[in-house]
């Protein structure tokens, strides 16, 4: 065995260790645990940390940011696509690309936008390493949600503002889903999941999760 099969091997049991703790935690659609399964966490992130890549915790990811924790991709994402099948989804807080790649392989088409050019552009070509075609994006300020691609179906906030977007609100298409951590403070946000109804929004306030805030403007 060379080196690096050795390091595939090593990442393969790790990744394993990962998937039965998410089962532990609660997670129980198979399509998002074998999306997981699929996606090598330690390519998204420095040499340095790669080693950590599949315990469960978030991890800096550079320019002050954090991919997050495996539990938390796992659950909103089951909260998001669970049994629907997702055209156009929008996600905001691109990172490392870590989650793009995840549900890259559960819905059609993935828009991503990210305010620090030099996080967008990394993702891009670390996706595009992996052959992962059905994502498009965006270097901008997320706030603005992405016009020319809505309606979506979907969209996903990794960041976390004081209140939601109102143009985030105006893109998700009726019947869509749209999470999002809401709160300033680290350690006192909440994951809100809103749906669009024909005359409306509903707004379900789930458990307590602790984001990066939501910047504005371009990094
Ligand atoms: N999805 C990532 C998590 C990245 S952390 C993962 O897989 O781990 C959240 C990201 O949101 C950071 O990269 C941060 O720069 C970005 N962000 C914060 N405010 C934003 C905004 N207004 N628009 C776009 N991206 C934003």
């Amino acid at each position: 065995m060379n080196s690096i099969q050795g390091i595939g091997m090593t990442s393969r049991r790790t990744r394993e260790r990962m998937i039965d703790r998410l089962i532990d935690q609660g997670i129980t659609s198979h399509k998002i645990l074998d999306a997981m399964r699929n996606v090598p966490r330690h390519l998204f992130m420095d040499d340095a940390l790669a080693s950590r890549a599949y315990e469960d915790t978030s991890l800096p990811i550079g320019h002050g940011q954090t991919i997050s924790q495996p539990y938390i991709v796992a659950k909103m994402t089951e909260l998001l696509v669970d049994q629907r099948h997702l055209k156009n989804v929008l996600e905001i807080g691109t990172g490392c690309g870590y989650h793009t790649a995840v549900l890259a392989q559960l819905v059609e088409h993935v828009n991503t936008v990210e305010r620090i050019y030099p996080l967008h552009k990394q993702a891009k070509d670390r996706l595009w390493g992996l052959e992962i075609r059905n994502v498009s994006y965006l270097h901008n300020d997320g706030g603005c949600g992405w016009p020319e691609k809505a309606l979506f179906d979907g969209i996903l906030v990794a960041a976390a503002p004081s209140e939601i977007p109102e143009k985030l609100l105006e893109q998700l298409a009726v019947g869509g889903i749209l999470l999002i951590p809401i709160g300033k403070e680290r350690g006192m946000q909440e994951l809100q999941r809103v749906i669009r109804t024909e005359s409306g929004y509903d707004i379900e306030r789930l458990e307590p999760v602790s984001f990066v805030p939501f910047m504005s403007g371009k990094g």
